[in-house]
């Protein structure tokens, strides 16, 4: 099937001009054209920051600066955990696929 640009009807792939208002196929968007163009290929990354004898204040300052840096639109998520006497916090973020790691 394809879709008359002009009146909006379908028509038959085997039909050359709209049934309904005799405009031409060429004229019309097909449902089988590809996708003008792919959005970058995105994946999800992060970056931990620990340490044990840095205060949580410290450690938290540098995954809010680190996500300061790459920006709100690509940060996804904040976490902070104890590993043993370790603090860990680790931003999350969204990465394109040619993206190196920071
Ligand atoms: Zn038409």
């Amino acid at each position: 099937m394809w879709t008359c640009a002009k009146c909006g009807d379908e028509s038959e792939n085997s039909f050359d001009a709209c049934w309904k208002c005799s405009t031409p196929r060429d004229e019309i968007i097909s449902d089988a054209q590809p996708p003008i163009s792919k959005p970058p290929r995105r994946r999800m990354t992060f970056q931990i920051f620990r340490g044990t004898w840095a205060p949580w204040e410290q450690l938290l300052e540098e995954a809010a600066f680190f996500a300061t840096e790459i920006g709100p639109e690509r940060v996804v998520i904040i976490s902070h955990s104890a590993d043993r006497s370790d603090g860990v916090v680790t931003v999350w973020y969204w990465t394109t696929a040619n993206d190196t790691h920071p």
